[in-house]
């Protein structure tokens, strides 16, 4: 059945708004975007799902192309001892701890929740980075089900391999991504895989190399790149070379391969990157959280190089995530003006859904006739007039700051929040079921 969105304010996600307007939604695309006087003349059938929209600002589902879902049940979980003295120690103390501890009831809970969270922030795409080392087969599988099938969110998967565990558990790893990249991860709207690995440093050559001959054409990585500053100092002492060019001897510079952070690396390796024309994640507020370095999103932007947003699965909020990458420029440049409006629209409104489409093959991130409907929809009562050209201050400004979740979330075309609720989940059984996951989560963690 076709349905129609009525008297929403409708930002097109680039440049064009349109106040009391409507949305024609058939078959998982947007078929036509109506002016109030359009929307009497347009032919309709008689029988249409019609969605108020009245009072609510209507923007294109948003992207987090950096997360772990597996993190979601660690709120709240007591650390005895924790006192890291660098990022490793971040790691070795609360991540790996974490990870080591997941069975395949809690891999599953934490996809749920992380993805239900995703929903009430507007997000209808994930980039999930995985990581159970004691429940690797299948892992995948119960993570693109909760996000595909439970919730209805698009999500990109990939399991992280690592030598950390020893050489058994990296070898599940890299079955677990050929395994998903050749079954459930063909890429359909919906879902794709990526070939997941940890980072540089807790990687031999001799696992590269089994990546590097076993990873498909086309098919890119998606690893962490210098996130604290021991990932290149320990790729020069170990390896005596930079981790971008470790990566690119290994030939997984790839156009979909994904490199988070880069918080640390040189200039010619920013060089390399932009010639590779592979992605690079930011996440801002997992980077101050982890104290590990700014990055440098001019010296990115000025090269050509895709930069997308993603949480790092510190929160799901990708609003509040774009406006944290705003001041933390603005505070470490001591420019005001730094990180403007049009870097920070084009890294949440053009990059992300870029990316999206590059490995989903899917067209995100507008409000326009042809273009997945992928919508989010947020009560929101101006007190402000709002424009094409002022649209981005009302989302960081008031739907940010003041942490306003939406009321409507389509994906595809189908609703996964109507009116508040959840049309695929029971959200108080689920979140009652993962109080009881997380406790023994972190019996298991202690
Ligand atoms: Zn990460």
């Amino acid at each position: 059945m076709k349905r129609v969105i009525e008297g929403a304010t409708i930002w097109d996600g680039a440049d064009s708004l349109q106040h009391d307007g409507a949305i024609v939604i058939d078959d998982g695309r947007i078929e036509a975007v109506l002016t109030r006087a359009e929307r009497n003349q347009y032919p309709l059938p008689a029988r249409v799902d019609r969605i108020d929209g009245h009072g609510r600002l209507a923007i294109p589902g948003l992207v987090n192309a950096h997360t772990h879902l597996y993190s979601s049940l660690a709120r709240g979980m007591a650390l005895p001892g924790y006192a890291p003295e660098s990022f490793t120690q971040i790691l070795e103390q609360l991540w790996w701890r974490l990870d080591k501890a997941l069975d395949p009831e809690s891999v599953r809970m934490s996809a749920l929740v992380g993805a239900m969270e995703a929903a009430r922030c507007g997000v209808t795409t994930l980039v999930d980075h995985h990581a159970s080392p004691h429940a690797v087969g299948g892992s995948l599988s119960a993570v693109c089900s909760a996000v595909n099938h439970d919730v209805g969110l698009r999500g990109v998967f990939c399991y992280e391999l690592s030598d950390r565990d020893g050489a058994e558990i990296r070898d599940q790893g890299i079955e677990e991504n050929l395994r998903f990249l050749s079954a459930d991860g063909e890429t359909s709207e919906m879902s794709a895989g990526l070939f997941g690995l940890h980072a540089s440093f807790t990687l031999s050559d001799e696992s590269l190399q089994a990546v590097a001959d076993r990873i498909p054409e086309g098919v890119g990585i998606h690893i962490h790149v210098a996130e604290g500053p021991e990932d290149e100092e320990q790729c020069h002492a170990t390896h005596g070379t930079k981790v971008v060019d470790r990566l690119k001897r290994y030939g997984l510079l790839r156009e979909r391969s994904i490199l988070a952070h880069c918080l640390h690396v040189d200039e010619d390796e920013k060089d390399a990157i932009a010639a590779s024309k592979a992605i690079v994640v930011h996440n801002p507020r997992s980077n101050m959280n982890n104290a590990v370095g700014v990055f440098d999103m001019e010296g990115f932007l000025n090269r050509g190089i895709v930069v997308g947003l993603g949480t790092d699965g510190l929160g799901a909020n990708m609003l509040t995530e774009l406006f944290t990458a705003g001041v933390l420029q603005k505070l470490t440049t001591g420019d005001s003006l730094a990180a403007g409006f049009s870097d920070l629209q084009k890294i949440l409104f053009d990059n992300n859904p870029h990316i999206a489409e590059r490995l989903l093959g899917v067209k995100v991130g507008r409000i326009m006739p042809g273009h997945a409907s992928d919508i989010a929809m947020f009560d929101y009562e101006p007190p402000t007039p709002v424009t094409a050209a002022n649209v981005l201050g009302h989302l960081l400004f008031g739907i940010a700051v003041n942490d306003l979740r939406v009321s409507e979330l389509i994906v595809a075309g189908r609703s996964v929040i109507r009116d508040h609720t959840f049309a695929g989940v029971d959200e108080e059984a689920v979140y009652e079921q993962a109080r009881s996951t997380a406790d023994a989560l972190w019996k298991r963690a202690a």
